[in-house]
């Protein structure tokens, strides 16, 4: 990923720090890119046992035919509880953009 400072201090820096550079927009112009600190599922190695969604307090994972997924990234604090819980190193943190199509929480980073 392009353009995101991890040494910024504060969560919101972090939200919106990111800037790209999309050639597709006019005339290359650089645009603001939101991304956010959120825990990605690796679908084949989830075994659905749902401990990283029971220590989640905000609820922001959910369990989803057998799979945790992050289906509220808006209430995610971001602070990796999740990871430490999954026997099956199937959880892990990741910068992904908060934009476009997300597919019911199943982001690809
Ligand atoms: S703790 Fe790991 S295996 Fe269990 S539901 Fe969460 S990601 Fe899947």
């Amino acid at each position: 990923m392009q353009g995101v400072r991890p040494d910024l201090e504060s969560m919101d820096d972090r939200l919106t720090a990111a800037v790209e550079t999309d050639p597709g927009r006019r005339n290359g112009q650089p645009r603001r890119v939101k991304y956010k600190w959120i825990p990605v599922v690796d679908e084949e190695r989830c075994t659905g046992c749902a401990l990283c969604v029971g220590v989640c307090t905000p609820g922001s994972l959910d369990l989803l035919s057998g799979v945790a997924v992050l289906s509220h990234p808006d209430t995610c604090g971001s602070e990796d509880h999740c990871i430490a819980e999954c026997a099956n190193d199937a959880i892990h943190m990741r910068w992904v953009a908060m934009e476009g199509d997300r597919g019911v929480g199943r982001w690809k980073a």
